[in-house]
């Protein structure tokens, strides 16, 4: 069974927020909504204290906190790991944007691009009127993912089938495959790395790995 994830490697990424651009451009996301964020945080006590960058969204969870909430089943996650919104179904009540321990869920507003009313010719282009004042979060580029499946690509390895951030981080920071296959980049990295998943007591399951080390 496939389990896709995304591992990050704390050594590498320089906070550059190149993901950040890049996913809004892959999904047009609108302003106020990013579904990337690169943290930009300190950590330790001084005079011991170094500068960390930590890249969020959502953690496509095994328990994901936003399934139960969800009134008309909008949200739920696949066999493969990914955690999928209906925007269909969605009705905007934002109980999962409430319920999610990672803060990854934006309600969309209505109509409203970069740059004012009108949308700039990217936006026109990935504009979708059932993505308004519904609840939207990171896919995990699931439409590459599928996409690419279909024509026999491999996701993690080839870029037509991985996610947008991943593709574009300048310090290759960023990884995404199966974590079943022992094979696969991100289990080669957990596998020779020491790493940490964020609010992992909460029971989430998250499936989202943070490298920090090399496993000694
Ligand atoms: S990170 Fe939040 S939105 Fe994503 S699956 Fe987990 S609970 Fe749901
Ligand atoms: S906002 Fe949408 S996805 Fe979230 S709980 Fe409400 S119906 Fe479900």
């Amino acid at each position: 069974m496939t389990r896709w994830a995304m591992v990050a490697d704390l050594r590498r990424c320089v906070g550059c927020q190149t993901c950040t651009a890049a996913c809004k451009h892959a999904n047009a996301t609108p302003p106020g909504v990013q579904w990337r964020r690169v943290l930009d945080i300190e950590v330790g006590s001084y005079p011991d204290v170094q500068r960390a960058f930590v890249p969020m969204g959502c953690q496509h969870c095994d328990e994901p906190a936003c399934v139960p909430v969800c009134p008309t089943t909008a949200t739920r996650k696949r066999e493969d790991g990914i955690v999928t919104i209906d925007y269909d179904r969605c009705i905007g009540c934002a109980y999962c944007t409430v319920a999610c321990p990672y803060q990854a869920r934006f309600k969309t507003p209505i109509g409203e691009f970069a740059y004012g009313k009108q949308p700039t010719e990217n936006e026109a282009q990935r504009d979708d009127e059932a993505k308004r004042q519904v609840a939207t979060k990171c896919t995990f580029c699931v439409e590459r993912i599928d996409s690419g499946l279909a024509q026999g690509l491999k996701p993690g390895v080839d870029p037509e089938a991985t996610p947008a951030c991943v593709n574009s981080c300048i310090a290759e920071a960023l990884a995404f495959g199966d974590i079943e296959d022992p094979n696969s980049k991100v289990s080669q990295l957990l596998a020779d790395n020491e790493h940490f998943r964020i609010n992992e007591e909460l029971g989430t399951g998250p499936g989202f790995f943070y490298l920090w080390d090399k496993r000694r």
